[in-house]
Formats: structure tokens, sequence, C-alpha cells
């Protein structure tokens, strides 16, 4: 209630802003005022002096006479006028003096003005002329300032009264009697009513026009702020970064080779998130985006987006630096294992694109996420054919299985017995017009990386099945084929269902089809993984586990999936016949399968004696370099042809 009042009457607080405005506001408009003010005075000076010059002579009154009566006055006026006006220029034309003096020229011109406007209209009206010069100056004092509604009324109540008084106390014209008459009080309460309402009204104009503008200018603060200024942890943004950092670079400086960028990512923030919930992990981030700033004190530190901040110091030290930050990050981790991830890039002198160097210093940065306990890697080129290779492979897959480039090489699997093939397996090449040859090892991780991997194992499936269709159709033997399947495979795609269909498209008995599933795609508790097995072996498929030995739950994967084959890795066979421990292990893990009811197979066998030695200890069957190396179904049947290799009699007979 208060407020209201106090608002209404504007005395309110108002904020520097609106203050300014409204002095802004008066000092503008005091210029007009003003200057009409000094040329109607300059005139008046000048008809005065005529006057004077025209009276006959001998009736002119001594000088001072006209001094003091209307000189005197004029020049008040236009000296006060003239303050204001050269006040208020200098201020539109950006000097701002102190606001103080100008409102002190602003109360006492108007007072001037409003006293001028008494005497003249009193001296008028005494002559029976109208008071114009009084409501004139009324008007220009009250509504061309702009005052706050308390003052105006004061002023104008106060002048009016005392102009009313004044002139009340005398007789009108035409009239010997003293006091107004009625005409002369309503017209006067009737201005005055006009003046204070005008007033009013400019005031308000006034200010809402300065709460506007305040908005805006808080607005365009606010835009301007954010568009350096990264809204969540208060430090600079990537704009701000990349304009800073271009001048850095564009400088040339004793430091110049001195300079490195820093990307960093935090690895398992999104775990963090997920755990504690999006309001701790933004808590994290602000604290994080702290200790980054007070570890690089005095360098350009940013953060681009989510957990990624991006840095621009000083090379030497920095390894320290990163070091300490690492751990204390580390000491805000909770229970999700936090590790900060960091790539630099040093530019050389020509380079003045902040870009690129983010870019290299993040590429540095991806290359060692998931490495556990590597918290910082340098970019150097390699990283870059590498990161280029990759985008190549998940680029061209599509095309590679549309025009042909991947392709289905077998290497055999022997009979521990007779030496004979009794199995192939499958491996995928791609014959790349660019690249050349290309192992899986150049693309199978990074289509697993990028989700791809179902799109080549079931072209490989496709290949399978037609081969098996066209040697069946040729009266060529032909062996089981075992397929290797990602675990992504079952998330990706209904892989079951592809291959049984595949295989009665192309009329191909399911026990031509192995599938091999390397042990640690099974090391986390997945009952879909479990169900597929399942499925496959109800269907007639051989499951085979491939790479036994190679994690560390391998005992743990027997238990929970059954098998019918169980694929023993390389690594067993590599220290053969040096390391002592390997042939104890080979025949435990031998006798373990027989025991689960599987077949043991070895790969990797590239020595005889290796071979002899599996056969030695019950070892079903064997696969490795030394019967054949993976090879393309063709090459594979001039080995047979040859009588380098030969074909289960089995197999032989079944076509
Ligand atoms: P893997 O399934 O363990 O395949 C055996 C790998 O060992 C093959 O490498 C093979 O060439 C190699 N090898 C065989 N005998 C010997 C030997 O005596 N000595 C040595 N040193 N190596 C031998 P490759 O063909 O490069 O395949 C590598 C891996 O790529 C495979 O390992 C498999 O995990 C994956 N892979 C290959 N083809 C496919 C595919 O079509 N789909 C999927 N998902 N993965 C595939
Ligand atoms: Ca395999
Ligand atoms: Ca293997």
């Amino acid at each position: 209630m208060k407020e209201q009042i106090m608002k209404y009457l504007g005395i309110d607080r108002k904020s520097p802003y609106v203050r300014d405005h409204f002095y802004a506001a008066n000092m503008r408009a005091s210029i007009y005022m003003s200057a009409i003010v000094v040329v109607l005075e300059i005139w008046m000076i000048l008809r005065m002096t005529r006057t004077i010059l025209e009276l006959p002579p001998g009736t002119a009154k001594p000088f001072e006479y006209y001094f003091q009566k209307y000189y005197l006055n004029y020049l008040i006026l236009l000296a006060a006028g003239a303050a204001m006006l050269i006040f208020a220029l200098r201020f539109v034309k950006g000097r701002k003096d102190n606001p103080v003096i100008g409102t002190a020229i602003k109360w006492v011109f108007s007072f001037i003005c409003i006293y001028f406007g008494l005497t003249i209209s009193y001296n008028d009206y005494a002559k029976g002329e109208q008071i114009l010069t009084f409501l004139t100056m009324e008007l220009f004092v009250v509504c061309l300032l702009t005052w706050r509604p308390l003052t105006s009324f004061l002023i104008l109540s106060s002048s009016y009264l005392i102009f009313y008084f004044r002139i009340d106390a005398i007789p009108p014209p035409n009239s010997t009697e003293a006091g107004t008459t009625l005409a002369t009080q309503i017209n006067m309460f009737t201005m005055y009513l006009s003046t204070l309402l005008f007033s009013f009204a400019n005031y308000n104009r006034t200010i809402q026009q300065a709460k506007k503008d305040e908005n805006l200018e808080e607005l365009n603060h606010h835009l301007s702020r954010i568009s350096v200024q990264d809204e969540l942890t208060g430090i600079h943004n990537m704009v701000y970064f990349r304009n800073e950092a271009e001048k850095l670079l564009s400088y040339v400086t004793t430091d110049r080779d001195n300079i490195v960028f820093l990307f960093f990512d935090i690895e398992n923030f999104k775990s963090y998130n997920e755990k504690y919930g999006f309001h701790e992990g933004n808590e994290l981030l602000k604290k994080i985006a702290q200790m980054t700033d007070q570890a690089f004190a005095g360098s350009l530190v940013s953060r681009f987006s989510d957990d990624h901040f991006v840095v621009l110091t000083r090379f030497d030290g920095c390894r320290e630096k990163i070091e300490q930050l690492s751990h204390e990050i580390k000491c805000c981790q909770g229970e999700v294992h936090l590790e900060l991830k960091c790539g630099a890039y040093r530019p050389d002198e020509h380079e003045t694109d902040p870009s690129l160097a983010c870019d290299r210093a993040r590429l540095a940065c991806n290359s060692i996420k998931k490495h556990y306990d590597c918290y910082y890697q340098l970019y150097d080129k390699s990283l870059e054919d590498r990161f280029q290779m990759k985008q190549y492979i998940v680029n061209h897959i599509d095309t590679a299985i549309e025009n042909g480039y991947i392709k289905v090489f077998y290497q055999p699997v022997v009979s521990a017995t007779d030496g004979s093939i009794c199995g192939l397996e499958a491996l995928a090449r791609w014959k790349d017009p660019n690249y050349g040859l290309l192992p899986p090892g150049a693309f199978i991780e990074i289509l697993e990386e990028y989700r791809q991997i179902y799109k080549l194992d079931q072209y490989i499936i496709r290949q399978v099945c037609r081969d098996y269709r066209e040697s069946a159709d040729q009266h060529l033997p032909f062996v089981p084929v075992s397929l290797n399947f990602s675990r992504l495979d079952f998330e990706l795609c209904d892989i079951v269902s592809f291959i049984s269909e595949t295989a009665e498209e192309f009329q191909v008995p399911h026990e031509f089809l192995d599938i091999e599933i390397t042990e640690s795609a099974l090391t986390d508790q997945q009952n879909f993984l479990q169900t597929a097995v399942r499925t496959l072996r109800n269907s007639g498929f051989k499951v085979w586990l491939d790479d036994f030995g190679s994690g560390y739950s391998s005992l743990n994967v027997l238990k929970d999936y059954q098998f019918d084959v169980l694929k023993i890795d390389m690594k067993f066979l590599s220290g053969f016949p040096d390391n002592a421990k390997t042939q104890p292990i080979l025949i435990s893990i031998v006798n373990l399968a027989k025991q689960l009811s599987m077949l043991s197979l070895t790969e990797g066998v590239e020595t005889k004696e290796q071979f002899e030695f599996l056969c030695s200890i019950g070892c079903d069957r064997a696969q490795g370099y030394l019967f054949s190396k993976p090879v393309p179904l063709a090459q594979l049947r001039e080995k047979i042809a040859g009588g380098e290799l030969q074909i289960s009699a089995k197999y032989q007979q079944m076509m």
C-alpha cells in the first residue's frame, strides 16, 4: 500500500538505469525550452532597446530605471537559459558532467522561468491583458520537463496559488474593486488541472519508456553474456574460446611454439548422471569447471558441451596440471568410476585455425577412451590416419557389400584322428579398391563400435549359404562351415531368424552351419543371449564357444551356456613347447570339454609338434596355418585337388 502510494507520487526507489533515463530525458527536453527562452529574451532586449531609442527626446528615463525594471530581468532569464542550454548540449554530445549540477541548473532555470512568468503576467493582468506568459512558463516547466508527480504538484500548486493570491489582491481591469472574477477563477483552476494532469501523463510515459528500455538493455546484456559464457558453469563457452584462440594464434609472440590445445573428456560421466540424476551431474560439471579454471589459471579455459572442456595453455608444465586435475576429479567420483581423459595438440607456427586444433586434440582424447588408467595422449599424424580409416570403413560398408568387396575366406578345421578336413571357418576379408586387402582386424571392431557389424555378418551368412548351394548343385563335396557372430548381432537384428531363413532360401541343411560366439561376448549376464543360444541349438545349428580361455570368466560361461564345441584360444599354443605350464593347462581343458560333452578344438596350430601333442592328449580337432591359412573357396578346392588337403570321408560321401 505504502509502496503503491509512493509509486503514484513518484518517490519510489528507482533503478540507476531509470534514474539515468529520467535525467537524460530532462536534459534533452531542456534544450528546446532553453533555446526558446534564449531567443525570446534576446528579442525582448532588442525590442526594449528599440522602444527606448524611439522615445521622443527628453522623455526617456535614466538607463538605471530601464535596467532595473527590464534589462536585469531579461539578462537573468537569458543567463539561466544559456547556462541550461550549454549544459544540456554538452550532455547530449556525450560529456556526462555531474548530474547533481545538471539537476541544480534545471531547478534554478525552472524557478527563474516561473518567477518571470509570475511577474510579467501580474503586470499584464494589472494592465488588463492576458496572463499568457505565466501560462506559457508553467507549460514549459512542468510539461516539457519531466518531474515526479509530487514535485510537479508542489511546483504547480504553489505557483498557481501565489499567482492567484497576487492578482486577487488587485482590482481586475474595468473594475475598481479588488478580487478576481468567477470566470478568471474557473479559467485558472481549469488551466491548473490540465497542466497538472499533463505533467502526470508525461511522467508516466517517461518512466514506462525507461522501464521498457531497461528490460531491453538487460536482455541485451544477458544475451551478450551468454554468447560468450557457458550458462551452466559460468566459464567461457566455445564461441568465446574460438574467437580468443584465433586472436592468440595470429599474434606473433616468442611463446608461439610453446602452446598446446587440451581437450578434456570425463569418461563415465553418463553413468554418473544416470546414477545420481541430472542435478548432481550438473553440480559435478560446475565443480570440474572450477577445478579446471583454477588448475589453468591465466589460460583460456572453456566448456564446449556436455563434459567436454577445452583449454589453451603453455605446453611447459601442462602435464603436471593435467595429472593433478585428474587426481582431483577422481576424488569426486562417488560410486561411479570417473576418469579424466585429455587429448593434446600442439599447433605448428603457421597454423591459425583453432577449430582444427580443437578437433585434433579431441581426436587424441577419443583415441584413449576406454584405455584404463591412460589419461593423456598427444596428437600425432597416425591418429589422424586411423581416424580417417575408421570413417572410411563406416561410410563404405554398404557400398562394399553391394559391390562385392567383402569376400569369404575359408580356413580348414581338421580332425585329430586323421588330419582330414571336417570343417571350415568362414573369415571375412575386405578387398578394397583403395586400400587393398583388409584383414578383419581393420574393420570388425570399427563396425562393432558403430553398430554396423550385423550387416557384415548377414552378408557372410548369405555368401556361405550361396557357396554351399553352388557346390551342392555341382555335386562338389562340402563340409560344415562355422560362422563368427558378434554379440551385437543378437541386439541389432534377429540374427537367429535370419540364419534360418537364409538356410531355407538356399536349402542348406542346418548341420552345415555352425555358429561361433566369442567368450568375451558372453561375460555380462544377459538372458537374451542364453535364449538365443538355446533357440539356435534347438533349430539344429551347432554353437561353438570361440576363444576359450582368452577372458576372465571362461568357467562361468561354461556353467551358464551349453555348447557343442569348445574352441581353445590360440594363446595356449603360442608358448608351446617352451612354456612348461601350457601342456598341463591344455590337458585339463581338453578333459573338461569331454566331461561337459563338448568337442575340443585348438586353434593356432602352426607346427607338427603342436599337432602331435594335441592328438596325444585327445583334442578332437585342430585349426591353424600348419594346415592352411584362410583362403578363397576356389583356392581351397585346388589344394584338395592337388592332394595337399583331403576332406573327411564322412563328407565326401554326403554329396
Ligand atoms: P577368430 O575367430 O579367433 O579367428 C581366428 C583368427 O586366427 C583368424 O584371423 C585366422 O586367420 C587366425 N589364424 C588361424 N590360424 C592361425 C595360426 O596358425 N596362427 C596365427 N597366428 N593365426 C591364425 P582373422 O581372419 O584375421 O580374423 C580375426 C578375427 O576377426 C577373428 O578371430 C574373428 O573374431 C573376427 N572375424 C573374422 N571374420 C568375421 C566375421 O565374418 N564376422 C565377425 N563378427 N567376426 C569376424
Ligand atoms: Ca572364430
Ligand atoms: Ca578364435
